[in-house]
């Protein structure tokens, strides 16, 4: 047994490079990146692949370890050249990705320390760090000291979280459902609808009020929807409102929004996955008014907080309808649970073992201070104005006034179809590959969208933008 146990352990300590080893794989590791970076207004922001990044299944996991030059390159090759490139100050399609690279670092660490911020038992400091980072947030959006909420993946799941804790704290049982009735625009983005199958509602009512000029509720249609409703013995339960939409980036009238919910005792969550930093500048504050009313709100730090893809947050008034959703115990977990002094996220969250990824926010933040992230969102907003302007010179019809730094325009030709017209700009840019755009479809129409939201964004990329859009006309 214990010669078995010793010819084991031989091979598995591999898992334990040595540090010349770690050094050589650190350093390629680094030169990648450093490739990546300082190569970066050279890359383009879309290229067009033969292989789509199918010889990834030409290099199969085998029982031997290969090369870390052999394993960079095919990442190279297969993944981080074709197609978009998020990382591109010229990505204006969809939401822009981010990037910034204090979030690597952070990830670095957490990755090699491997601590786990789950329970306050296990890493007190760490769950510290994420409430703080939680509560700094509450703080931007105007909630009170006593609100947290959780750092989640993304948008979608902070939405779900705030969908099920709602349901819950407001009493909604299984035979309610058919019932209950949800109110957003036609806008609200499309994981909210994903969240209620998945959270088990798929037969609520859902009430899509109209929108004004600019896409924004209109606010008066809500409440009289609600007032029918509950004269028809249903069960209004939830309102969304948005604070920056995907297709035009509009703030929908949060205030009013807000004092008809409490009236009709709605749950009122704002979806902010876009839009939330924005508040970080008391500039653009005030477009936001109102959303101190909401009781819950997602918000997204892999947006516009520029960090790397994997952080999103839910932040909620209710800290203890948070907690009554997502905290559960088990006999194997009988030595984590002491009475904490600050909530574990383990209990706020479906997640148990989680990434630690408040590191990388806590890192970023602390490394620059806020005051450069302040200036680049203002940047942006100034930037997507700028374009709005420069955009109707070159001829092309604009869509509302941008409430942020997302606008819509399109080109309306003498003769011919218009949609296949402008379907034909986006083809276009795409084949160029130096920039990025995407499209949407409002009320019938084919719209291109401008979004500004990557830090690498400059004056440079849009007259580039207005460059090749004026060829292209
Ligand atoms: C991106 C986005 C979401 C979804 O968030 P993910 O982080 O992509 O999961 C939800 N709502 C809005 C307004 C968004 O822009």
């Amino acid at each position: 047994m214990i010669d078995r146990i010793k010819v084991l352990e031989e091979i598995s300590q591999e898992l334990e490079p040595i540090a010349s080893k770690r050094s050589h794989w650190n350093s390629a590791v680094q030169d990648y990146a450093d490739n990546f970076l300082d190569d970066f207004n050279l890359h383009n922001t879309y290229v067009v692949s033969e292989t789509m990044g199918k010889e990834i299944y030409d290099f199969p996991i085998e029982e031997e370890g290969k090369s870390i030059e052999e394993v960079l390159k095919c990442l190279n090759d297969n993944v981080d050249t074709p197609n978009l490139n998020p990382a591109s100050g010229g990505h204006f399609g969809y939401i822009p990705g981010g990037g910034v690279f204090t979030t690597a670092l952070g990830d670095y660490l957490a990755a090699v320390t491997n601590r786990y911020a789950g329970i306050f038992f296990a890493c007190p400091g760490g769950v510290r760090m994420e409430n703080m980072l939680l509560r700094w947030m509450c703080n931007m959006v105007g909630y009170p000291a006593t609100a947290l909420g959780n750092l989640t993946s993304g948008g979608s799941i902070a939405n779900l979280s705030a969908i099920t804790t709602a349901r819950d704290a407001k009493g909604i049982k299984a035979k309610d459902i058919e019932r209950c009735v949800i109110y957003m625009t036609k806008q609200l983005h499309h994981c909210v609808q994903k969240s209620f199958r998945i959270a088990g509602m798929r037969e609520c009512i859902i009430r899509y009020i109209p929108m004004d000029d600019s896409f924004r509720m209109k606010d008066r249609k809500l409440h009289e929807q609600i007032l029918k409703d509950k004269g028809n013995n249903l069960l209004p339960f939830m309102v969304f409102g948005s604070a920056g939409t995907t297709d035009t980036g509009s703030i929908d009238p949060l205030e009013s929004i807000g004092i008809i919910a409490k009236e009709n005792d709605l749950w009122f969550h704002v979806d902010a996955a876009y839009g939330g930093f924005f508040m970080l500048s008391e500039k653009l504050k005030p477009a936001f008014k109102g959303v101190e009313l909401s009781d819950s709100i997602a918000i997204d730090p892999h947006k516009g907080l520029f960090l790397s893809y994997g952080i999103g947050a839910i932040l909620i008034k209710d800290t203890e309808a948070l907690y009554q959703t997502h905290h559960y115990t088990a006999n194997y977990m009988q030595d984590a649970f002491t009475l904490d002094e600050d909530p574990s996220p383990a209990d706020l969250s479906p997640e148990l073992t989680k990434h630690f990824r408040g590191l990388r926010m806590w890192i970023s933040l602390q490394l620059f201070g806020v005051a450069p992230f302040r200036a680049a969102l203002e940047e942006k907003i100034a930037l997507c104005q700028y374009f709005y302007k420069e955009v109707q010179k070159l001829g092309f019809e604009v869509g509302p006034e941008p409430d942020l730094s997302i606008a819509i325009f399109r080109y309306v030709p003498k003769t011919g179809n218009v949609n296949a017209f402008n379907q034909n700009i986006v083809d276009q840019i795409m084949k160029d590959g130096r920039l990025f755009l995407s499209s949407t479809t409002l009320d019938g129409e084919y719209w291109i969208r401008f979004a500004v939201l990557s830090f690498r964004t400059h004056l440079e990329q849009v007259q580039l933008a207005l460059q090749l859009l004026k060829k292209l006309v």
